[in-house]
């Protein structure tokens, strides 16, 4: 058998489909992964990797003696796989192979990722031939070109990115863990720190503090309008930026009419075609299109898979002459773009254009198939759109301008305005996506008169740097060597996930600038691209043969040695800074009750909240969700009313959850539980929020002494708004646990919300266990509960709520679990069953449960069931065996229903014990004949 191994599911399927050639195609799974048969060749997709570099075991405790963040710089490594289930089906079919070809992406990652197969594929059948197919895109031709001349895997090649995977490892880990634990930080709040990642950030860093350290200059500006042939033109003076206030003025005041055409300037200009997309020029496109970096590589790469497009990870911007241009115009000549392709065919420049850089992995980004927008959709469409439109771009011809320059005197003062016309349209006619704007001039002559409509003298100010964009950013990584074209979007996604760097165009946050800043006084080399390069240019050596990995990752280990040197020697004071200076990232602003500050706190155990920093002297806190539902941060944005920061719930992975005020929140939540309380009107809620109590458990928390100063009331009113509002908490509690109890024995069911099925119980006037307890199955289906669940969620609810009843009632809890266990939850039954029965069931003394029947038949106001003695008891077993068909088993049965003795029996309805018993009625009503036949013969005490 032929195995092909592909880097992806995706990729398998169209390589299977295209060399299939009309042969049968048939699709396999095993354990969930597909695999594609055709004749006797089976291709199977990878995820990527399907293995990764960690640290041998031993290493995980952070807080360990022995491994220190210094001791994972010499930590040996090892390789674990990650996908189980596609590492044991590639083993399976390799054993049955006689030829493997590893057709994984084709660049220093795909080598990697088909090296890791060639391992694995070498420890189950070292005798397999194994080959390597590289193309640039998934179309036939390519294909069958590279599978007909197939070659040997680059072991260098794939050293260099195994050098790269283990030398970021190392950096990454050693230096996240030293300066987290230097700063005490842990959990999701980690400070992380890497080889790429922390140059980038020092970047964006250092553009903020020229931004912030630039002083804007004062100039002029002096313009003034004309008007021609009904147009109103402007005419700017030709000393440009007047940075003298008095020589601006004086150049004004000199502008007197008439104005004079001096001179008439016609020149063309060439407009070149641009050049082929690499990935950076690509995302810079993008970009402007809305596409974020990272979204625009997913998009590309999912174009790859398909065939849409070449690869999208290339640096090269020079189309090889191996590149079918001819065959490539044909294919998409079928895609909605047809008169472009067309138009381009007609008017062809002689040589495509082509880039600075000429590389011989991969050609630039093209266009390989015909699309729709109804198959790709409209996003994925836009992209092969600019692509398709970028490839014909470079194959127009250039346009042309003619620019027009005029030249103004007004006094002795020289003005000048300039158009630009597009004559010949050239590649803008495929290409719209460039900003070429045309200013149209009407006809002037020299020696010309005009009006001077306006003068205008402008005072204006020079602006800052501007901050980076996502695409700025990648270009300028690109230029200092920082990450690879593969990694770079990646870099900037971590950032931010990593609370590094926010907005657009990005700025650091304060923990991304004390991190920076922390690390740049103490081991700057980790700030800098120096090193990084120096690794890039080893990654070369490697490539090239050079350099061994071994030496290379030797090497790097020295330098990370250095940079520990200088860390450890100044760990306490890298610790107090960070830790000093992002205590301020918390701070939200002024305590509303003490003038203090009032800072997000996290607690170990997700614990989050909103407290006052004059705490235990000042007790206002705002409550928080667990951290679990985001870690919560502050933004930018402070509230009008309260001065406050905003604040928002981080998650990874996930939408961020937006509070906003949290004031604002606070008050807003606790709103409708104030109206609650019955004493509450609409002055009294004025004068609560005046004196900043917000909740229904402060109320309750106040004495009334200090409430009623507090809000100018009679002790006597304070007394009852604290005694109403403790009501109201105990309701609001109750409220929780209803809730809590739904959540926690509903099971999670995809499309099911808890929130829809509480609110439909809250609708049915079930809001607490106590109303849950008497609701029928059928409320509960209605509510959208299934039958069988339903009926498990009532029982469950009964055991709950009765336990807590019971428990109120003083029942003790090793009494309460006997009860349960033998079936007795409501407390109804306490009364019902007769005591005796209570202490025969759970193995109690009779005196015991008569104690707790008391208890609880007194709580319920019910009768409390008649008292029997030992004696009594024997005495009435005797009589009733002395009935006809009366046993053991049927005194028993009787006995559960309350029937002791023959008295009982004879008043009791038939029907209603036979239904409690489970003894036929007709057999009961034999034995109350029977007694009252020996009533009638003999006088029976009791
Ligand atoms: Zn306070
Ligand atoms: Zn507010």
């Amino acid at each position: 058998m032929h195995l092909i191994v592909a880097e992806k599911n995706i990729s398998a399927r169209r390589i299977a489909e295209i060399l299939s050639e009309g042969k049968k195609l048939t699709e396999h799974k095993d354990t969930g992964v597909s695999t594609y048969s055709f004749g006797d060749t089976t291709t199977v997709g990878l995820r990527g990797h399907v293995v990764e570099i960690d640290f041998e075991p031993g290493y995980k405790n952070w807080r360990s003696e022995e491994s220190t963040p210094r001791s994972l710089i010499d930590a040996r490594t090892i390789k674990i796989p990650t996908e189980r289930k596609i590492v044991a089906l590639l083993q399976k079919l390799s054993k049955r192979a006689d030829r493997v070809t590893i057709a994984t992406d084709f660049d220093t990652e795909g080598e990697l990722i088909g090296k890791e197969a060639f391992e694995l594929i070498r420890a189950v059948n070292p005798k397999v031939v194994i080959d390597r197919a590289r193309f640039s895109a998934i179309t036939p031709q390519e294909l069958k070109h590279a599978f007909s001349h197939t070659t040997e895997l680059d072991f260098a090649l794939a050293a260099a990115g195994e050098a790269r995977q283990s030398i970021d490892l190392m950096w990454g880990a050693a230096l996240t863990r030293f300066i987290s634990l230097a700063a005490r930080r842990g959990g999701s709040n980690i400070l992380s720190v890497g080889r790429v990642q922390t140059p980038t950030l020092t970047m964006i860093v250092d553009r903020e503090k020229e931004i912030e350290a630039f002083v804007p200059e004062t100039y002029w500006q002096l313009s003034l309008d004309t008007e021609k042939s009904g147009e109103r033109i402007e005419a700017r003076h030709t000393h440009g930026r007047f940075l003298d206030k008095a020589a601006a003025e004086h150049a004004r005041d000199r502008t007197k009419a008439p104005l004079v055409v001096t001179e008439v300037r016609f020149g063309e200009k060439q407009d070149r075609a641009p050049s082929p997309f690499d990935t950076t020029t690509y995302i810079v496109a993008a970009a402007r299109l809305g596409f974020s970096a990272a979204n625009a590589m997913r998009i590309a790469e999912d174009l790859y898979m398909n065939g849409f497009i070449s690869y999208p990870r290339t640096d090269n911007t020079v189309y090889p002459p191996s590149l079918d241009i001819e065959g490539i115009l044909k294919t998409i000549r079928t895609s909605p773009f047809k008169k472009d392709v067309e138009w381009v065919m007609a008017n062809r420049r002689a040589v495509p254009t082509r880039g600075k850089k000429s590389t011989t992995d991969h050609p630039p980004i093209h266009p390989t198939g015909a699309a729709t927008r109804e198959a790709l959709g409209d996003n994925a469409f836009r992209i092969y759109e600019l692509v398709l439109r970028r490839f014909l771009a470079t194959l127009a011809p250039d346009a042309r301008w003619k620019t027009l320059k005029i030249l103004f005197d007004a006094g002795g003062e020289e003005y000048t305005a300039t158009g630009g016309q597009l004559i010949e349209p050239g590649w803008h006619t495929v290409y719209p996506f460039s900003e070429a704007q045309e200013t149209i001039l009407p006809p002037f002559a020299t020696a010309e008169y005009l009006p001077i409509k306006k003068v205008t003298l402008d005072e204006k100010e020079t602006q800052p740097p501007a901050r980076y964009t996502q695409s700025k950013l990648i270009q300028r990584m690109e230029e200092l060597g920082l990450g690879t074209k593969s990694t770079r979007h990646e870099v900037i996604a971590k950032l931010v996930s990593r609370k590094y760097i926010e907005g657009t165009p990005l700025r650091p946050t304060l923990v991304g600038r004390v991190v920076t800043e922390s690390l740049e006084q103490h081991a700057d080399m980790i700030t800098k691209p120096d090193m990084t390069q120096t690794i890039e240019v080893h990654m070369q050596q490697i490539k090239e043969s050079t350099r061994t990995r071994e030496d290379v990752i030797r090497e790097s280990r020295q330098m990370l040695h250095r940079a520990f040197d200088q860390l450890e020697a100044n760990e306490a004071a890298i610790g107090d800074d960070i830790r000093g200076r992002t205590a301020e990232e918390m701070n939200l602003g002024t305590c509303p009750v003490c003038k203090g500050t009032l800072t997000i706190k996290h607690l170990r155990g997700n614990t989050q909240f909103i407290g006052c920093a004059r705490y235990p002297v000042c007790t206002f806190n705002i409550g928080l969700p667990m951290a679990q539902w985001g870690f919560a941060v502050r933004t930018d944005e402070v509230c009008d009313k309260h001065h406050l920061n905003f604040v928002r719930l981080v998650r990874k992975g996930a939408r961020p959850w937006d509070i906003g005020c949290p004031l604002c929140h606070h008050i807003n939540s606790n709103a409708e539980s104030l109206t609650e309380i019955p004493s509450m009107n609409e002055t009294l809620a004025k004068k609560l929020l005046a004196q900043h109590i917000y909740t229904v458990a402060e109320l309750a928390r106040s004495t009334p002494e200090s409430l009623a100063q507090r809000l100018d009331l009679p002790t006597e009113t304070a007394q009852k708004l604290i005694s109403d509002a403790g009501f109201i908490l105990e309701k609001l509690r109750r409220r929780s646990d209803c809730r809590k109890f739904m959540r926690d024995h509903l099971i999670p069911r995809k499309g099911r919300s808890y929130a829809k099925i509480l609110t439909a119980l809250k609708n049915a006037g079930i809001t607490e266990l106590s109303g849950l307890v008497h609701a029928d199955i059928a409320m509960l289906k209605a509510a959208g509960i299934g039958e069988e669940e339903a009926a498990q969620v009532l029982a469950e609810a009964k055991t709950v709520y009765y336990g807590q009843v019971l428990k109120e009632i003083g029942i003790p809890a090793v009494s309460l679990k006997k009860y349960v266990s033998a079936g007795v939850t409501s407390p109804e039954a306490f009364c019902t069953l007769p005591p005796a029965s209570l202490s025969k069931l759970t193995g109690m003394s009779p005196a015991t449960v008569q104690r707790h029947v008391e208890l609880v038949c007194t709580y319920l106001k019910k009768p409390v069931p008649k008292k029997f003695s030992k004696l009594q008891i024997e005495r009435g077993k005797k009589e009733l065996l002395a009935i006809k068909g009366i046993d053991k088993t049927v005194i028993e049965k009787l006995s559960r229903a309350g029937i002791i003795n023959a008295t009982h029996l004879m008043e009791a309805d038939a029907a209603k014990l036979a239904a409690e018993t489970g003894i036929m009625a007709h057999v009961i009503q034999d034995f109350q004949k029977a007694i009252r036949k020996k009533r009638d013969n003999a006088v029976i005490q009791i």
